[in-house]
């Protein structure tokens, strides 16, 4: 029996693998445009590692007028979770990340989910039957282990390879009256590489690799007729013309297997980017590897739930991903990650550290360049799934919010402070009658310092809420003169003696007294926005809770 007739006795039904070389012609795209994609397995929610994954992919692609598509990985049936497709699109949308085809759009390279293309990778397991480069398996579990122990024994390579590829012996004729009788089997490729010899590929991100070559016979097709991942990684790629795989570094030492495939298809080999893991610091000392199961926050529902807007988490990928775009982002915080050109030869070769700290920092750069009415419409959304109430005072404020948010917004040098929608409430919440007088406003002040009462008795006879910002200062300055405070900072220094204060400490008194905060935007504004009837139950409030003391 020749190769061929247990070819077309395994798969009679399965057409010639070149009707999809047809079906699937070279993509028409300019010189250098990247064709990427994301390649997830429906396992549930997509975690901050595999998000990574598809920004960077989706941003090569972008960046490049190529391609960029979701393919879905469920050859591994245990492993799937029902809605796991709807979840992954979901996330992508949320990011914004546009795919050019996946398995609710389509597209000309279709289908988009492995499951669905069960006779596409099996034409191509016939070919390589045909020819002498794959056959099947009989080898039970049991079978395998027991092969396993004895290499270990012999302190040999564990694996199906050489002489332990026991069911590559058998003669064609033994596999079809096996096969007739029912045996189950699987289809393993025969590999004609040597552990002895080496394998070099360049990776555009690790550099050039030099591995031993591939010599195991490793599974291509399960006994359920799916493939395993590395072979519908090689045929999907081709079939879809993938320029560049870009996937988790775990991957890396499966190149050579890879490569041997692609060699035996008379494939083109795409070039891989292999990732760095991203890293947690856990103490001054480790790192380790950022951890689905143990670490909240590579959950991408964490940044939902904490109120991170998704362009920050995003602009924070750009920074992991090329080491100098924070520095570029710093100086052009208005302009969009996707005016910058990104390159693999500015990502890390190692871990990537992902650093909660450093997401703030980035979300509140983020934060500084969106409109107070964006700034508005955003954190109201928000506050309507995690905060009703302060939802309700935001629908009941609309422009007041606004003015209030737009406090040294619009400024060359705009606030730096908000990082997520609740810090909206830590930091303007007190502009809220409700939320001030709710509880106890003063809490966090220091309860040894004095202050002085009569400020704030007598501020309002002076103050007008019509007054402009120079105005205002001027008023200001004739008041403290008046209590005996210095009104410029240079004679308080010459004859502090001669002064209850300074400017300084009128501003804090007023300060504190209408916020309760020491640290707050913009005094004037904010004496504008509270009006006088307002700012005189402030004053009270703190008079009497002072003298409560
Ligand atoms: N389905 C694979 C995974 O989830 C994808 C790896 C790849 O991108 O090729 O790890």
């Amino acid at each position: 029996m020749s190769n061929q007739e247990l070819a077309n006795f395994l798969f009679p039904n399965i057409s010639d693998f070149s009707d999809y070389e047809k079906q699937y012609p070279e993509r028409e795209l300019e010189e250098g445009a990247m064709v990427t994609r994301f390649a997830p397995s429906p396992t549930g929610f997509v975690h901050m590692g595999s998000l990574y994954a598809a920004f960077i992919s989706s941003q090569f692609a972008k960046q490049s007028h190529g391609v960029f598509y979701l393919r879905i990985e469920d050859t591994d049936q245990k492993r799937m979770v029902e809605n796991g497709i709807e979840g992954i699109l979901h996330d992508l949308a949320l990011y914004d990340f546009k795919t050019d085809e996946d398995p609710i759009k389509g597209g000309k390279y279709a289908p988009y989910i492995q499951s669905k293309r069960k006779e596409i990778y099996q034409s191509f397991a016939k070919r390589l039957v045909g020819e002498g480069l794959a056959y099947p398996c009989f080898c039970t579990e049991e079978e395998l282990e027991a092969i396993r122990k004895k290499q270990e024994e012999a302190k040999e390579r564990i694996g199906y390879y050489g002489k332990w590829a026991r069911c590559r012996h058998i003669s064609n004729e033994e596999t079809y009256e096996r096969i007739k009788n029912g045996e189950s089997y699987v289809i393993r490729f025969a590999s004609r590489g040597s552990f002895e010899r080496k394998t070099k590929f360049k990776d555009a991100i690790k550099g050039t690799i030099e591995f031993p070559e591939n010599d195991m016979d490793i599974v291509i097709l399960k006994s359920d007729g799916l493939p395993t991942y590395h072979f519908a990684h090689v045929i999907d790629d081709h079939l879809m013309h993938t320029t560049h795989v870009i996937r988790g570094d775990e991957w890396l030492s499966s190149v050579p297997v890879h490569i041997e495939l692609f060699e035996a298809l008379h494939f083109t080999l795409p070039t891989y980017a292999h990732l760095a893991p991203l890293t947690k610091k856990e103490s001054e000392t480790k790192i380790r590897k950022l951890s689905k199961r143990y670490d909240p926050e590579s959950s991408i529902t964490y940044y939902d739930e904490a109120g991170i807007p998704t362009p920050a988490v995003k602009l924070y990928l750009a920074t992991i991903m090329n080491s100098n775009f924070e520095e570029w982002y710093q100086k052009n915080p208005n302009a969009d990650i996707d005016d910058f050109n990104f390159s693999f030869d500015k990502m890390a070769v190692g871990g990537s550290l992902f650093d909660l700290q450093k997401l703030e920092s980035i979300s509140k750069i983020y934060f500084s360049t969106i409109t107070a009415e964006t700034l508005y419409e955003q954190t109201l959304h928000y506050m309507e799934i995690y905060h009703p109430s302060f939802a309700e005072l935001l629908r009941k404020y609309p422009d007041y919010s606004v003015q209030v948010f737009d406090i040294e917004r619009n400024t060359p040098r705009p606030r730096r402070d908000i990082a997520s929608y609740p810090d909206v409430i830590r930091y303007h919440g007190y502009m809220y009658d409700e939320i001030f007088f709710q509880g106890n406003p003063y809490q966090n002040l220091d309860p040894k310092k004095e202050y002085d009462q009569s400020i704030l008795t007598r501020y309002l006879d002076v103050y007008s809420v019509r007054d402009n910002e120079e105005e205002w200062m001027s008023h200001l300055k004739a008041f403290a003169t008046k209590l005996g405070y210095a009104a410029d900072m240079k004679s308080y220094k010459q004859h502090p003696e001669m002064y209850k204060g300074n400017m300084r400490d009128i501003c804090e008194v007023i300060r504190v007294a209408i916020t309760g905060c020491t640290q707050t935007p913009n005094l004037y504004y904010l004496l504008k926005l509270l009006g006088p009837d307002r700012i005189q139950k402030r004053f009270q409030l703190f008079i009497s809770n002072q003298n409560k003391r």
